[in-house]
């Protein structure tokens, strides 16, 4: 992976305005006018570079912001969406129909899970759940109808970590497309480069990183990336999960300071993960030594992003996993409150929130246990400071000993 930087890349891309400005130009319309009616047939059947016709297809300011999330993840392209969900689903659609089969983590977002298990299977598709750090059992669930293996880099919310270049080995064995959802760790990984075919991202965690607009992206070859958005056949041209011009603008400009925020969200991470595995606590965090993944983890990251913001503590049980949430917010901590990569530290408890669509039974089965906290650690200027309130309020629930 030598020779490549993900924040170099995009530091590369400069964009003016209009007028010289700094930022580009905002795209304020639906639609474009043609000087004649040969270059709009030959644009709508795609024979034309550098010609907008509908902003469902395609606008400037997408375009932007499509060339810098490509740069990034080192694809040839990029297709923005209205969400991480807008990605996701036409792109599996765009990739199966009728009859196919998908090989999936089980350890996905819950909304990603709820699709493949409840919505796919009604247009035909069908979806096998497996412990995605197990290489054996990922290539035992394939049959000769799989066609995607789907995973999350770290995955959400047990922060499992997919060994990326051994699930592309297999996926490349068996001819299938491997699909990786990189949300929790932009910069830090850059899977891709480690043999995966379609990078995608929910824009509204880190990317953006001010918890004000929701988005996606689906990176990829340009010529995947072409048929998502085909005019005749493309899922997301057909569905319709644009992102508005206005918001890939902001996100751009937010964009430009991801580097900085992965940093300091890793390094405040590590320093609490460290703390609290000390005191005794059950913590899950890649950068541990005491995560089963953390040693091939080292192997895939660029270092100097870090391990990433999101840790787990298990408190024991939910009745005190939520009395120290509820505590944690009033003293200002940080909020209750689902989603990540926010300045300020989010906590939730994801068998109650963002995987209750995941049935008990297979929550229990993958250790999604009651006491659990999902923590995406927030930019704390002093997190020695931070450290010392939180552990206040274990000791106060009696969760920490004093
Ligand atoms: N992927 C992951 C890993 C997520 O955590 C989420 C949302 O929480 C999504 C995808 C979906 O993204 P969005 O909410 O932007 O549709």
């Amino acid at each position: 992976m030598k020779n490549f930087n993900p924040a170099d890349n995009i530091q590369d891309l400069q964009y003016f305005g209009e007028f010289g400005g700094v930022n580009p130009s905002i795209s304020d319309s639906s639609t474009y006018t043609f000087l004649s009616a040969k270059t709009m047939f030959d644009t709508f059947e795609g024979n034309m570079e550098g010609c907008y016709l509908y902003s469902r297809h395609s606008s400037p300011s997408n375009l932007y912001l499509d060339k810098a999330l490509a740069a990034m993840e080192g694809t040839q392209s990029a297709n923005v969406s209205a969400s991480g969900m807008g990605a996701i689903t036409p792109t599996l659609l765009q990739l199966c129909g009728t009859g196919d089969h998908i090989v999936s983590s089980r350890t996905i977002y819950g909304g990603t899970y709820a699709f493949l298990k409840n919505f796919a299977p009604r247009l035909g598709i069908t979806t096998a759940f497996v412990d995605i750090t197990k290489l054996d059992v990922v290539e035992n669930a394939i049959t000769s109808n799989t066609k995607v293996l789907y995973c999350e880099t770290v995955s959400n919310p047990l922060l499992e970590v997919a060994d990326i270049e051994g699930l592309s080995k297999i996926a490349k064995r068996h001819n299938l497309t491997l699909v990786v959802d990189n949300t929790f760790s932009p910069l830090s990984v850059s899977p891709a480069k480690l043999g995966a075919d379609i990078v995608i991202h929910s824009l509204t965690k880190y990317i953006n990183g001010s918890s004000d607009t929701v988005g996606g992206v689906t990176c990829a070859s340009t010529e995947f990336i072409n048929s998502l958005k085909n005019v005749n056949s493309g899922a997301s041209m057909l569905l319709g999960p644009t992102m508005d011009s206005i918001r890939s603008a902001s996100v751009m400009k937010n964009l430009r300071t991801l580097h900085i925020r992965m940093k300091q969200h890793s390094h405040n991470a590590m320093y609490l993960a460290e703390r609290f595995e000390k005191d005794g606590l059950i913590t899950v965090y890649p950068g541990l030594e005491s995560h089963p993944s953390h040693k091939i983890y080292k192997t895939m990251i660029n270092p100097e992003y870090g391990f990433g913001g999101m840790m787990t503590l298990d408190v024991g049980t939910l009745a005190k996993a939520n009395a120290l949430m509820e505590l944690m917010q009033s003293k200002n901590l940080g909020y209750l409150a689902v989603s990540l990569g926010f300045y300020k530290t989010l906590f939730s408890a994801p068998g109650t929130s963002t995987s209750s669509e995941i049935p008990m039974e297979e929550q229990i089965e993958m250790g999604l246990t009651d006491g659990l906290i999902r923590f995406s650690i927030g930019l704390d200027n002093d997190i020695e400071r931070t450290y010392q309130m939180m552990k206040a309020c274990m000791i106060e629930l009696n969760i920490l000993a004093s």
